[in-house]
């Protein structure tokens, strides 16, 4: 099909997922991808960039990876599905779980499968109020989770969100959670003495925040929580849907300040996006209390719980982060990254603050450097659409006074892709600058 009737297609039968219903109405999709290599894709006209984002912070791998291609075909052609309800099982999902617990930290151990980060955090709401219930305390059922969350779209992921604009974009939400200030362990703090450890199931958090704009916790932070958890019996749960499988120079983010949360969030890069899966995974101890305290049926489980392909695909990609080092090139290509932002701030008089962990960063767009100040109308939309004229794919995040670009490529970049991703960069904020 041509690109005109695609787009015509597109405007009259696809409701893009968060995206304005209407400027897709009108202008119908910027870009229709078709093929992608290494850290570029290609749109139908021909037309290369780079993919500063690894699509959406999770094409760890790269794209046009055919051993990811084989090994779903393979899967498929053995077995494509199976179910895992009741006593079935799959060698790659059983081989899976077994490769989680050996990479996740400390006694991490036990897995449940989801199809995605959003299952991954309702279940784990689910599962950690479960837990307290089978322990004798079902009043155990609240949930502190941070502003500038963003744990996905279901209905508790969402309420579990601090972003404003994600839930006000429904009327209802999932009671009994509260949002602490992001980085201050004093708030959560508070909030236990305010409604009582005796009803708090968890605390849940992101090592490094992403939509919220890339919000890197200072040193400390997560120990004081650890602290703070195990004090009042409190779960610490981890959302490491984005920042795990390398995407920090770490295999998990919670590596960096050492420590184990009691269950850990994942999903995106444990197959780089090359199949929907994710997961939860449990502590030895919860997984061991669970299995002595329940009665009867789990009753939870999606149908593509333990998949066979995806699980097949997951394993396979681990096996290539593991193979091709690309952990630790996140963190030698981490510093490049962090080097070029550096550089951008020294130069660019509206370049204010810029922050980055292994291959996720940030730059915020001032007015002024010393104040802060933000310009009345947000550049950062304007500039990444300058890039993408140019060949870079970034994304930015406007909400409240934010006007910030971030950044999060494929973990097998290299330093010449660096470059040149930040010569664009520069190029798009000098074409912008000049034009206000
Ligand atoms: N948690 C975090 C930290 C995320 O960034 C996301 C998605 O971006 C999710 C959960 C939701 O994952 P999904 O979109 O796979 O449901």
């Amino acid at each position: 099909l041509l690109t005109n009737e695609l787009t015509e297609l597109d405007k009259k039968h696809f409701i893009h997922p968060t995206s304005s219903i209407k400027e897709q109405q009108e202008n119908g999709p910027a870009v229709i991808l078709k093929e992608g290599h290494g850290v570029y894709v290609t749109d139908i006209n021909g037309k290369t960039y780079i993919e500063g984002m690894a699509s959406l912070w999770n094409v760890n791998v790269g794209y046009g990876r055919k051993e990811l291609a084989q090994a779903a075909k393979e899967q498929m052609e053995q077995l494509a599905f199976s179910s895992c309800f009741a006593t079935f099982s799959n060698e790659p999902a059983i081989r899976l779980a077994a490769k989680l617990a050996e990479i996740t930290p400390g006694d991490l151990s036990a897995v449940f499968f989801t199809s995605g980060g959003s299952e991954s955090n309702d279940t784990a709401y689910k599962l950690v109020r479960h837990y307290w219930k089978l322990k004798g305390y079902p009043n155990k059922t609240k949930i502190i989770s941070r502003k500038k969350a963003y744990h996905g779209v279901a209905i508790g992921a969402t309420s579990a969100t601090g972003i404003q604009d994600f839930q006000n974009m429904t009327t209802a939400l999932a009671p009994e959670f509260i949002h602490a200030d992001t980085f201050s362990a004093d708030s959560v703090r508070e909030i236990i003495e305010r409604e009582g450890a005796e009803n708090i199931a968890a605390f849940l958090a992101e090592p490094i925040q992403g939509a919220g704009g890339v919000n890197i916790p200072p040193d400390g932070y997560f120990q004081a929580i650890r602290k703070i958890c195990d004090e009042n019996n409190i779960l610490f749960i981890a959302d490491e849907v984005i920042t795990g499988f390398g995407r920090t120079g770490k295999m998990f983010a919670c590596e960096h300040w050492n420590v184990v949360p009691d269950v850990m969030l994942i999903a995106k890069g444990i197959t780089s996006g090359y199949i929907p899966l994710g997961a939860v995974v449990l502590r030895e101890k919860l997984h061991r209390d669970l299995i002595q305290l329940s009665e009867g049926t789990l009753l939870h489980g999606f149908t593509y719980s333990g998949h066979p392909t995806a699980c097949a695909v997951a394993l396979r990609n681990i096996q290539i982060i593991e193979e091709e080092n690309l952990v630790e090139n996140a963190r030698l290509m981490g510093e490049e990254l962090h080097k070029q932002l550096k550089m951008l701030q020294s130069e660019l008089p509206i370049v204010g603050e810029v922050r980055s962990l292994g291959l996720i960063g940030a730059l915020e767009i001032v007015k002024n450097k010393q104040t802060n100040e933000r310009f009345e109308k947000k550049l950062a939309p304007i500039i990444i659409h300058e890039a993408r004229q140019r060949g870079l794919i970034l994304r930015t995040v406007t909400f409240g006074d934010a006007d910030t670009i971030v950044f999060s490529p494929p973990l097998v970049i290299n330093k010449q892709e660096i470059e040149k991703m930040f010569q664009i960069l520069r190029d798009s904020i000098i074409a912008v600058m000049n034009d206000e």
